[in-house]
């Protein structure tokens, strides 16, 4: 912690050459993206896309949940969610999901977050539950299992009817990603399929 409070202390005289940048972000933001990641330590955004401050918006949940709409629902997500697309208009949303995700373990196998009935009720949002036929499970918890979490969460998005008008009239681009947490590689889901490649 002490480190981090370092940084924090000293951060405002490292920026000084970069006031003006910094500066130009009090008159308001607009974000190129809404970019949803997990709330893991090892997903740093704004470090393997190379943003700048002002770039992503980003909302952050264990395991890169979306719920599906529920109108009636306190939900700092779809909060979020609503706030950056009505009122930021972002062109673009990502959904990142990343190796060695705990909460997709925890889909996978239940008995993982057994002590932890908070994340159990946020893990029934996630509307994916493998079953045991499925063949990735046999393969270890793999790359396959996250993706198909990625999408089923860009699934979610479309149930919010602020994001389905905007998707059908083409004012913002939806996008699945993977990020590979032990080598910073990032796969992506071309539109229409559901299969990831290399970016
Ligand atoms: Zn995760």
């Amino acid at each position: 912690m002490q480190t981090l409070i370092e940084h924090a202390r000293t951060f405002h005289a490292k920026i000084t050459d970069k006031q003006q940048e910094f500066a130009q972000l009090a008159h308001g933001q607009q974000p190129q993206v809404l970019f949803i990641s997990c709330s893991d330590s090892g997903v740093i955004p704004s470090l393997f896309r190379g943003a700048r401050p002002g770039d992503l918006f980003e909302v952050r949940s264990a395991g890169n949940i979306v719920p599906p709409c529920r109108p009636q629902a306190a939900c700092a997500v779809a909060g979020s969610i609503e706030f950056a697309v009505q009122v930021l208009q972002v062109p673009d949303i990502v959904v990142c999901g990343h190796s060695h995700c705990g909460a997709v373990q925890g889909l996978l196998r239940e008995q993982s977050v057994q002590t932890m009935p908070l994340v159990r009720r946020w893990l029934t949002w996630a509307g994916y539950r493998a079953r045991t036929d499925e063949p990735w499970l046999t393969r270890g918890l793999g790359e396959e299992a996250t993706e198909q979490h990625v999408l089923t969460q860009l699934d979610h998005l479309r149930t919010y009817p602020f994001i389905a008008r905007r998707l059908a009239s083409g004012r913002l681009r939806p996008h699945a990603w993977y990020y590979t947490v032990e080598t910073g590689e990032v796969l992506a889901c071309a539109p229409g399929s559901r299969v990831f490649k290399s970016l």
